[in-house]
């Protein structure tokens, strides 16, 4: 799931499954000699829509919490953390996709 809530699978069906992008926070262009990359702290999964605003100013790459920030505004489509998996199954039943 991206950092804004969004799964493919959940709104795309069985097609977005598994699909997610991967953002490292340490560019890949600063890279000089070997680069000690730590998963957890510098791989970040991404929706490609997230993914694009973070790289849209290269000089001025989104940091987690700026895209966080950005998107917290509810909208359909995304994961609500509240729910609870009974609550995410009716939703995804009824509705097909799920509503915040
Ligand atoms: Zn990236
Ligand atoms: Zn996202």
């Amino acid at each position: 799931m991206c950092i804004c809530r969004f799964h493919f699978e959940l709104v795309y069906g069985k097609r977005g499954e598994g699909l997610i992008e991967i953002h490292h926070t340490k560019p890949l262009s600063s890279k000089t000699d070997e680069m000690i990359i730590d998963p957890k702290n510098d791989l970040i999964p991404v929706c490609s829509n997230c993914h694009k605003m973070i790289h849209r100013r290269q000089s001025n790459l989104l940091k987690v919490a700026d895209v966080k920030r950005l998107v917290s505004n509810k909208r359909i489509g995304w994961v609500n953390k509240s729910m609870g998996s009974d609550e995410l199954t009716t939703y995804k039943r009824e509705f097909g996709l799920f509503v915040v």
